[in-house]
């Protein structure tokens, strides 16, 4: 194997490590994240305007890289809280799963599952579940990686976006009608 296939496989990794959020989120199918990387320059904005941040603020490469959305390296407690403990994610900390993340988990529908999901990654290994992640986030007809806020798939229009929000559309349409 010579050395640059070598650093382009390593720097695979650690940019997909990126993509696992302490808490158990999979920020590959978060919002930000999708129109960071694709340079969604209007929903950037849209984000931008919600959230009460610059549009440099807003930017995200993910959890667990240096370039974090600001309302994610300022505000999450779970943040916080992991360092206190000394752990990288949740499920190797000895309160796990505790109340703050029951309270966290219950406040969004996209937080739905992230309790079994740190289970998850704990019975099968980061890797892995990295790869389970992106397959349950993309639409089953042409792959597109999709949030759990997105309906239909913002690719192909599937009525079906993912296995994610085919799980949990009732409380997904719910939140979004508010
Ligand atoms: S904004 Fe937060 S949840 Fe979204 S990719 Fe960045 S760190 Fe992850
Ligand atoms: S106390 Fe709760 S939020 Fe904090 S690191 Fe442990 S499991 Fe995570
Ligand atoms: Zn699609």
């Amino acid at each position: 194997m010579n050395n640059q296939f070598i650093n382009s496989a390593e720097s695979q990794t650690s940019s997909n490590r990126d993509l696992v959020s302490a808490c158990g989120l999979y920020c590959g199918a978060c919002g930000i994240y999708l129109a960071t990387q694709e340079n969604d320059s209007e929903k950037i904005l849209q984000y931008a305007v919600v959230l009460n941040q610059t549009f440099d603020e807003t930017l995200c490469d993910g959890c667990g890289a240096m370039r974090k959305s600001i309302h994610c390296l300022k505000m999450c407690t779970i943040i916080d809280c992991k360092l206190k403990m000394d752990v990288i994610y949740c499920f190797e900390c000895n309160e796990f799963p505790c109340q703050a993340l029951i309270e966290f988990k219950l406040k969004m529908p996209h937080r739905i599952e992230i309790i079994d999901s740190l289970y998850r990654m704990q019975e099968t290994g980061i890797e892995n579940w990295l790869i389970e992640m992106k397959d349950y986030f993309s639409c089953p007809q042409c792959k597109t990686v999709n949030s759990a806020y997105h309906p239909a798939c913002r690719k192909c229009g599937n009525t079906i976006s993912c296995k994610f929000v085919s799980q949990h559309k009732d409380a997904i349409e719910q939140y979004l009608s508010k």
